[in-house]
């Protein structure tokens, strides 16, 4: 299977290592990855336990496992990651900005986020996200372009 982060490498070889492997994410994005690829295959304890520890206590493992069951995710792109400084990760706050598509009730939906890190207990955390578009949109039809951006048709990208 092929990572659901879209880095092109299989799940084995990404995102799983992070989920299931207990490796830990070197970069804000890589975090962001994993937790993607976390919601695309139903690790609700994942992404409860990379949350930053203050932003923990808002969430609970059941929504997050109950929104992950009822969502199918259909890609990620990141558009941007902020530098950070390796010597002194604690006092930073890197940004990732990405659009997730998903697909829940039979409607398609883009979120666009801008996320913030922090560097919590020597792990990489997310601590909140500021939602800059939510919105549904129109399936394009079998043959056109896909809505993500990815110029491949719809029913050989999201629509597949
Ligand atoms: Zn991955
Ligand atoms: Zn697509």
């Amino acid at each position: 299977m092929q990572c659901p982060c879209g880095s092109g490498n299989s799940f084995t070889q990404c995102c799983d290592l992070l989920i299931n492997k207990n490796k830990s994410a070197h970069s804000p994005e890589q975090l962001m990855r994993s937790r993607y690829s976390a919601y695309a295959t139903n690790h609700a304890e994942y992404i409860y336990k990379t949350y930053a520890k203050n932003s923990q206590a808002s969430q609970s493992i059941n929504d997050i496992k109950e929104w992950a069951e009822q969502t199918t995710w259909l890609k990620l792109v990141i558009h941007s990651s902020s530098a950070f400084d390796t010597k002194h990760r604690e006092s930073s706050l890197p940004t990732v900005n990405f659009s997730a598509f998903y697909q829940h009730e039979n409607k398609y939906y883009q979120l666009t986020e801008k996320s913030q890190f922090c560097f919590e207990q020597q792990q990489w955390r997310y601590l909140d996200g500021e939602v800059a578009e939510s919105d549904e949109l129109i399936a394009p039809k079998r043959n056109e372009h896909c809505f993500c951006g990815s110029k491949n048709k719809f029913k050989r990208c999201c629509g597949a």
